[in-house]
């Protein structure tokens, strides 16, 4: 763990801790003693004291013998400036849990949204909502390419005609006034993956003019991780902004060491002068849809219609089914069904925790590489899940963790401490809710979670139960 702080705190990039002159009335609110300062410039931490008035650092000095309202000895522990976590999932929760308890709990004061290409679009209404929310976290965000094309021309496999990517230039546009750091894509996913890297660069020139920077889910992270490090370079330097290589790592034992090019390329490119930051979560493992993980693009085109659709056609199913087996044996399966474990099916939550293997088991087949892409198959057409894939090696990890430019990020989202369901009492409004019965149990869903369940039928009429956050 001393490793990690020493590099989360190497890259901090806020800077809260400012000495201020020590002609002060007193008391102070608040003493911290005898901590080891970290203060976020840069230089080595320091032993020292920090006096605290309301909401403002006082005083800093080697030892103040001032009273305080509240005195805690630190024992030498760390004091340094908030963390800004900059790939985070935060708009699904923020609204639910205000008070970001299980960022706020680790330091983590300020938090980037709209990552991966996807954010609201527009985001004026967005922020103006942050705006009112009475939190305990700063939050800013990023506008997503993919939201933006998607919005423009769908998520459909083909180039823009001029007027559709003058659309889409004035939509960046757009979301730069609104606000937005700048523009984030995600390459990987659909329909970021249908996009070629030269009109990303006309959307981030747009960015560029406004001061924004470019954050990228790369478009792989396996085989072609350095093709895609090459081309998150070319967008910062072609686009004329910095850009960021998100949550870095290497998936598939095959590609494993490739960290040491894809780290060379990124130091080749700071010394020419392009302002190339990287992010990392310190897991070996990485989470995202089963769909997006082991299905092919071309089979996601179109959305979750035309994916079904596909899977009925028996030749178009063998072709999605080869490129699974290929995809779990060499790159996000890491070659082996047991390294593929569900987080979440919003249609069977009994599900979580399950492997590839256990799933192919559970449906009466053997676990081999075949069976467990037969049971991906299955789970997408199910309703599709969330999964956790253990396919990136310490190695590589370890070396991008001690990389200069590298900061924590963890794509992440609010967590509340307890979500409960309860039934709505017969005298309360019943929200407009929907319903849909392939989950286990009959529950109100959401309309988007309603859709994802092949037995969809919509109903608004009634609702058994509403999903809340318990925050006690
Ligand atoms: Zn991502």
């Amino acid at each position: 763990m001393r490793k990690l702080t020493v590099v989360v705190v190497a890259t901090l990039l806020i800077l809260a801790l400012t000495a201020i002159p020590t002609a002060q009335i007193q008391p102070y609110d608040l003493l911290l003693r005898n901590g080891r300062i970290v203060d976020g410039t840069g230089s080595p931490w320091y032993r020292g004291d920090i006096a605290i008035r309301g909401d403002t650092i006082a005083r800093i000095a080697p030892t103040i013998t001032e009273p305080a309202a509240r005195v805690i000895d630190l024992g030498g522990q760390v004091i340094a400036p908030g963390f800004i976590d900059i790939h985070t999932h935060a708009r699904r929760g923020i609204f639910d849990v205000p008070t970001a308890d299980n960022y706020i709990r680790q330091g983590v004061t300020t938090v980037m949204e709209g990552p991966d290409g996807s954010s609201p679009v527009p985001l004026a209404p967005f922020l103006a909502r942050l705006d009112a929310l009475p939190k305990s976290i700063n939050i800013g965000s990023f506008i997503g390419q993919g939201s933006i094309r998607s919005a423009v021309i769908g998520d459909v496999d083909r180039k823009p005609t001029a007027k559709e990517l003058d659309k889409m230039r004035t939509l960046v546009e757009q979301g730069m006034k609104d606000g937005a750091f700048g523009l984030s894509t995600g390459l990987f996913y659909v329909p970021g993956t249908f996009t070629p890297t030269a009109e990303v660069i006309e959307l981030a020139k747009v960015a560029a003019r406004y001061g924004g920077m470019h954050e990228s889910h790369m478009r792989d992270e396996a085989s072609s991780v350095v093709e895609s490090v090459k081309e998150t370079i070319a967008i910062g330097e072609q686009g004329g902004l910095p850009t960021h290589v998100s949550h870095h790592k290497i998936i598939g034992v095959g590609n494993w060491g490739r960290s040491v090019d894809t780290l060379r390329l990124i130091d080749e490119a700071r010394v020419r002068g392009v302002d190339v930051t990287i992010d990392q979560y310190p897991y070996t493992a990485s989470s995202t849809g089963i769909q997006a993980a082991l299905f092919p693009a071309w089979a996601q085109e179109g959305g979750r219609e035309q994916v079904l659709k596909r899977l009925k056609d028996p030749s178009l199913r063998a072709k999605i089914k080869t490129e699974s087996v290929r995809l779990i044996r060499n790159e996000r399966g890491g070659g082996d069904p047991k390294n593929v474990v569900i987080a979440r099916c919003e249609w069977d939550t009994s599900l979580a925790g399950k492997s590839l293997a256990d799933v192919a088991r559970l449906r009466g087949m053997d676990p081999t590489i075949e069976n467990a892409a037969e049971a991906a198959l299955w789970l997408v057409e199910q309703g599709g899940c969330q999964g956790i894939f253990h396919a990136i090696s310490e190695e590589d990890l370890e070396r991008i963790l001690r990389h200069p430019a590298t900061m924590i990020a963890r794509t992440a989202r609010f967590r509340c401490s307890g979500r409960r369901t309860r039934t709505l009492a017969a005298t309360e409004p019943s929200p407009v809710c929907w319903q849909c019965t392939c989950a286990r149990r009959r529950q109100s869903h959401s309309k988007k979670q309603c859709a994802r369940c092949p037995a969809f039928r919509p109903s608004v009429s009634a609702c058994w139960t509403v999903d809340y956050c318990d925050r006690a």
